[in-house]
């Protein structure tokens, strides 16, 4: 059977800010983040990073020295998104990858400051680098954009980032990083972060709509408890199509084929081909 865990971003429905109208998904009401600096993003994702990767129950890491091959893929991947001209953070956040071992799980997700997080099972369900871009993509868009953050700030006031910002409060920042384990995006961030997928990848060598395509793969795959990509509305046909009209608007490329897809070669090393 299946195993579906909810990610580190996940999040519990008490914690939901969805400042989202029905027809308005497009146009998110945050508050401006004040207060919270870009090394503070960081802080706050090397922590959670942290407690990951001491989890090695729940989060059981790929060593990079014995899988070293997947680590050069999956970096390669990473830093085409990254060398897109698009990302907005790049040169403030570390962007560090680990693959965690669990070949049921269907899943990705980046903690704020840029530490990203890529399943087996993930891999395993995919067809191509491709789709793997589109959902790293959409993944590293919610860090760059600062969502967590976001969200966090509107739940808790501005107060509480200021006095971790000042170190005033040392026990806060841990804090947030046990808050940031259960920790839902809105309809509205989900959306931008599908269009930061589009944005990112067309500037590389990827079809820019990739990330349309890990929809539809992940849906006909059956999956009962969607993954964070999946995990608020609107439902999957709606978010494909609003990535196509995105690629259109961008004028991006979506039928090129990338050269030296290494897939198979990726599947293989990690034993999920
Ligand atoms: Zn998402």
């Amino acid at each position: 059977m299946k195993k579906y865990i909810i990610s580190a971003f996940a999040i519990s429905s008490l914690l939901v800010f969805n400042n989202c109208k029905k027809n308005d998904i497009k146009n998110c009401i945050d508050i401006p983040i004040v207060g919270f600096s870009l090394s503070d993003d960081v802080s706050l994702g090397a922590q959670t990073a942290a407690q990951i990767d001491a989890d090695a129950a729940q989060f059981p890491l790929v060593d990079s020295v014995s899988k070293p091959t997947a680590y050069r893929i999956l970096y390669k991947i990473r830093n085409k998104i990254l060398n897109s001209g698009k990302v907005k953070h790049k040169d403030d956040f570390p962007w560090r990858l680990r693959i965690i071992n669990d070949p049921n799980t269907q899943n990705a997700f980046c903690t704020p400051g840029g530490f990203i997080y890529v399943y087996t099972g993930l891999i395993k369900v995919l067809d191509n680098e491709s789709q793997l871009a589109g959902v790293m993509g959409h993944e590293m868009g919610h860090a760059d954009l600062r969502h967590s953050v976001t969200t966090i700030m509107n739940e808790n006031g501005v107060g509480l980032l200021l006095s971790i910002a000042t170190g005033g409060n040392p026990g806060a920042l841990t804090t947030m990083a046990n808050q940031l384990r259960g920790l839902k995006n809105s309809r509205c961030h989900e959306i931008q972060a599908d269009e930061s997928s589009v944005l990112y990848l067309a500037a590389t060598d990827y079809p820019c709509n990739s990330a349309g395509a890990f929809f539809e793969k992940i849906v006909a795959s059956g999956a009962q408890t969607p993954p964070e990509i999946l995990s608020t509305h609107p439902d999957p046909g709606n978010r494909v199509e609003n990535i196509n009209k995105k690629a259109g608007d961008v004028g991006c490329s979506t039928n090129r084929t990338p050269t030296n897809d290494e897939y198979t070669l990726l599947k293989r090393e990690l034993g999920v081909l």
